[in-house]
């Protein structure tokens, strides 16, 4: 073989250069990305240093990783980092900027005003200490009306934290209609709420990587009878956190699984049933907001206001990403 082809993108990179520079503060831009959006950044870089076309197809992961790691050590003293994890659903990669240090909701402080971040804090309340994740319905995600509801809710957990006699009711994080709006798709845009099809809300890959560590801290807790009673939980076959995909049939266990962890994890296990309880798993009992769209309430609201009935949600695909 005469022609072994362009040298690979990788090979070529020496200490920290202006291609490094050029990567991060494409990726401060963007503040997510995954391999196929870091393609055409990182072939656009390469073919201003290296003065040749490079095609954005011909971008490897390898590639990606080194721009990624260079961009850690320079991030690392700002205590900041590029992580990486699974998008729930889809399985693809998600990379992005998370703080290492501080609480994230101060850090929020830099681009939003107090009432914004308070509520941010009343929409995560909500989400994950509300009607929607209790009991049976353990949806984790709000819809567009509750979402903007909460800018008119009083701040709970604050008058509750306080001497609920003494304290009067905050009016601090109150948003009207149009405010709360804003901020929702502020949210959307810099990548921390996705908005499914169904127009629900829930944390995106990028939230719950950086918020994962506050929201075990801020909604699992023990009670006074020393039972736990964890809001935030994990899956069983991933480890990773749980917004969307499968329970446990049975009420009280607290097995849970990704819908993209399934199938392996049961293979593995050669049987079809919970790992912990071993209750014969049905698939049928959802975390997300098929929690909620499977509900017979849901449905016949949704047959009244004219839409068409849905005779399978289990087929639908649901939450699939921005709309
Ligand atoms: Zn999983
Ligand atoms: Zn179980």
């Amino acid at each position: 073989m005469a022609d072994l082809g362009p040298m690979p993108v990788s090979m070529s990179m020496g200490g920290y250069t202006d291609a490094n520079r050029a990567f991060l503060q494409a990726f401060l831009a963007r503040s997510v990305l995954t391999l196929e959006t870091a393609k055409p950044v990182i072939a656009a870089i390469s073919t201003v240093r290296d003065g040749r076309e490079v095609q954005a197809q011909d971008i490897t992961v390898d590639d990606l990783n080194h721009y990624i790691s260079a961009a850690n050590r320079k991030l690392s003293p700002l205590d900041l980092e590029i992580r990486s994890t699974f998008h729930q659903q889809t399985r693809e990669r998600v990379y992005g900027l998370v703080n290492t240090t501080s609480d994230p909701l101060t850090q929020l402080a830099t681009t939003y005003t107090a009432d914004e971040i308070i509520y941010v804090k009343k929409l995560l309340d909500a989400m994950f200490d509300g009607q929607n994740n209790k009991g049976r319905r353990e949806a984790m995600c709000l819809s567009g009306i509750e979402a903007i509801q909460v800018g008119r809710a009083q701040n709970r957990r604050e008058t509750q934290d306080g001497n609920e006699n003494a304290t009067q009711p905050s009016a601090a994080g109150m948003l009207g209609a149009r405010d709360a709006e804003a901020m929702l798709n502020k949210l959307l845009d810099e990548g921390w709420l996705e908005k499914s099809r169904l127009g629900f809300y829930s944390l995106s890959p990028r939230a719950l990587m950086e918020l994962k560590g506050w929201l075990v801290e801020t909604y699992n807790e023990e009670d006074e009878d020393g039972q736990r009673r964890d809001k935030i939980k994990f899956c069983h076959a991933c480890k990773e956190i749980i917004t969307v995909g499968q329970r446990c049939p049975r009420r009280e266990c607290s097995c849970r699984l990704h819908d993209i962890c399934t199938q392996n994890f049961f293979r593995m296990q050669r049987s079809q049933t919970c790992p912990i309880c071993k209750t014969e798993w049905d698939g049928q009992h959802y975390v997300g907001e098929k929690a909620i769209t499977t509900s017979e309430s849901y449905q016949s609201g949704r047959r009244r206001s004219g839409h068409r009935p849905r005779v399978d949600p289990g087929a639908e695909h649901s939450g699939d990403g921005n709309d």
